[in-house]
């Protein structure tokens, strides 16, 4: 049994992780940088423990530092949250070496998963429907990669194996560019991610992005919670998220969920773990699996009813699912928002104390942050410090109790993006639903 969790994170998930631990009657170290002692789970958890300085690699992505504390603290498993060492095949690997247990998949699936050809390849013998392309790395025989382009048709993408956050991806609209961005791409991989090992696929125009939430056990047993509509994006990050997605009938939300929930067992996988798509007339294209809690779980969560926190934390202890495909029932719509410390024009970070702060409520709302009056928010994180949960009988019901929500909350002395998540939910092509992930940009005209 797990009895006592080491939360290796910090800001809202480390509470989210917190909550979860208490109503399961689990014990918590709450793990934080020199200027983090005054975030909300620090001050809840029962133990604490200062890992290092502000910086990150110094701190919450210092693996000696984090085994060491779950030493000291005889904890029994380590919760990664998302971001930071969440990905980190390296620190699963010597968290189970060190004697206690990672909330999350084996050490090689994180690996298999971490390397986009590797992932790809994995997925397409699973059976999952992956984006058209060159189905392994880019030699150097500029001939067999014109010919290889050709095959599978402009406009393309070159993209690094190990690439992730959106960058080492480069697209191609003819031949006459193919072998400069090839190269071009390659370089820039080596530089950024230390790997350049590239591939090719399809540029598909005008995707949805549409992914698909599964849970797995250590006994073979798999099922998936349905999918979440993330193509409100800004630069490949998300900005609002929603489940279930528009469109998506119960057919194909069950032939997709069992695709996935299959090929979770085929590749033994153990965990919370989600399948991101590229959704375009009609098909769904794999780009990769997060092999982690993501910020968007809520949603999921609102319609399912199932805590996806507590699950992971069973499946790591070692118990077999508690839920049945035939018991997850999709109950109305959830949508999030994500509130971030910047300026909703610029997009300009905005740390610094949080004069006042009033969190919105009423019915059919959630609110998972750690901010409160009186808080300073720092400039060397992440700038996200809310995510805003609306859940209604329908999606117009939801986006109504969100757009109440978003004029209530109150957060003084710092920007947020409240101005722009506000302009999102009275776009009426967004009312409508169903859009693609460019058109957020294009709306803001960026
Ligand atoms: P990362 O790991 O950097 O997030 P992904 O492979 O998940 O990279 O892709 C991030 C985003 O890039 C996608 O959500 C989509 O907006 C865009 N993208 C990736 N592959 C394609 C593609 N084949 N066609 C069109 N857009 C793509």
């Amino acid at each position: 049994m797990i009895d006592k969790i080491v939360i290796a994170n910090r800001g809202e998930i480390a509470l989210r992780i917190l909550r979860a631990c208490q109503e399961l009657g689990i014990k918590t170290v709450a793990l934080h940088s020199d200027i983090d002692s005054n975030l909300k789970h620090v001050i809840l958890a029962d133990e604490t423990v200062c890992i290092g300085p502000a910086p990150s690699p110094q701190s919450y992505l210092n693996i000696p530092s984090i085994i060491s504390a779950a030493e000291i603290t005889d904890a029994t498993a380590i919760h990664p949250g998302y971001g930071f060492l969440a990905e980190n095949a390296d620190f699963a690997e010597r968290v189970e070496q060190s004697g206690f247990i990672f909330i999350g998949p084996r050490a090689e699936t994180i690996r298999l998963m971490g390397d986009k050809v590797s992932a790809i390849a994995a997925m397409k013998s699973a059976g999952v429907p992956c984006v058209p392309g060159s189905d392994g790395p880019l030699g150097d025989d500029d001939a067999t990669n014109l010919r290889l382009a050709a095959e599978i048709g402009y406009p393309l993408i070159i993209k690094a194996a190990g690439g992730g956050g959106g960058r080492g991806m480069r697209e191609v609209h003819s031949e006459a560019h193919l072998l400069n961005a090839i190269s071009l791409t390659k370089t820039e991989a080596g530089t950024i991610f230390g790997n350049d090992m590239v591939y090719m696929e399809k540029f598909l125009m005008d995707p949805r992005h549409i992914e698909f939430q599964v849970l797995s056990d250590k006994h073979g047993n798999a099922i998936h919670l349905g999918e979440r509509d993330c193509s409100m994006q800004r630069r490949h990050q998300k900005v609002v998220e929603e489940a279930p997605a528009p469109g998506i009938t119960p057919e194909v939300r069950n032939r997709m969920g069992a695709v996935c929930a299959d090929a979770c067992r085929k590749i033994g996988y153990h965990g919370a773990g989600t399948f991101e798509f590229l959704y375009e007339k009609g098909e769904f294209y794999f780009i990769e699996m997060n092999t982690r809690i993501q910020v968007e779980h809520p949603v999921t969560e609102q319609v399912t009813r199932i805590d996806l926190i507590a699950e992971q934390i069973r499946i790591a202890a070692g118990e077999p699912l508690s839920i049945k495909q035939e018991d997850v029932v999709m109950h109305g719509h959830a949508i999030e928002c994500r509130i971030n410390a910047e300026d909703a024009e610029t997009f300009m970070p905005s740390p610094g104390l949080i004069s006042h702060y009033h969190a919105p409520g009423g019915v059919g709302i959630r609110v998972d942050s750690h901010i409160y009056s009186g808080y300073r928010v720092p400039p060397t994180y992440d700038s996200m410090i809310c995510k805003l949960i609306a859940y209604g009988n329908d999606r117009a019901s939801a986006i109504a109790r969100m757009r109440t929500a978003l004029n209530e909350i109150g957060i003084e002395g710092i920007k947020t993006n409240v101005a722009l998540q506000q302009k999102i939910m009275d776009d009426t092509h967004f009312q409508t639903g169903g859009a693609n992930i460019h058109y957020l940009e294009k709306k803001l005209g960026l």
